[in-house]
């Protein structure tokens, strides 16, 4: 994965003093590893009967809609509260200064039981552990949630204690 790890871009002080960010745009602009990086992101999945895999907006939604055609399942969007139009389910998270929410409709999950939650990136744990709780409550079944990137000394896995974990790129 050194070759994948080299086109992970971080910019520091991003987007407020002390935050090293982790930028994907140059992995997004080389569409060999964009391939590479998908199978690396599902291989522990592949035969888990995924029938929806879960992005969170926004980022989520790039590696999210790759994971699900490469798997053959559904792709459902978290979408950030006031922008999915049907009816909606919320739930609330801290952040580490105030709170987001994300939504999903209602029938997000009718008919698509086995859920994979994919993000580009776990920090805290907090956005995956909030979207797994959605996702529950909407009658899916959390069978794994992947990431991307794992920032591992934030302990973002901690918070995911009971499901199974899966990063491809680990700082
Ligand atoms: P958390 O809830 O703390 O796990 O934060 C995860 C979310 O915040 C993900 O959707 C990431 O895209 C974003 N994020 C957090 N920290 C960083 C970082 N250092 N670089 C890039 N994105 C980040």
């Amino acid at each position: 994965m050194k070759h994948l790890l080299d086109l992970i871009r971080t910019i520091p002080d991003f987007p407020e003093p002390g935050i090293q960010f982790r930028d994907i745009t140059p992995l997004l602009k080389d569409a060999g590893a964009v391939r590479e990086a998908t199978e690396a992101l599902i291989a522990p999945f592949r035969e888990r009967e995924v029938a929806a895999v879960c992005g969170m907006e926004a980022r989520g939604f790039i590696f999210g809609s790759l994971a699900a055609q490469a798997l053959g399942a559904a792709f459902v969007p978290l979408r950030k509260p006031g922008k999915l139009p049907y009816e909606v389910a919320s739930v609330s998270y801290d952040l580490e200064y105030g709170s987001a929410a994300l939504e999903a409709h209602r029938d997000a999950f009718l008919g698509l039981e086995r859920v994979l939650l994919v993000d580009d990136l776990i920090a805290t744990g907090g956005t995956a552990r909030a979207s797994c709780e959605l996702i529950e409550r909407l009658g899916g079944r959390v069978v794994g949630c992947a990431f991307l990137i794992a920032l591992r000394e934030l302990k973002g896995r901690e918070r995911l204690a009971g499901y199974a974990v899966h990063s491809v790129i680990n700082f």
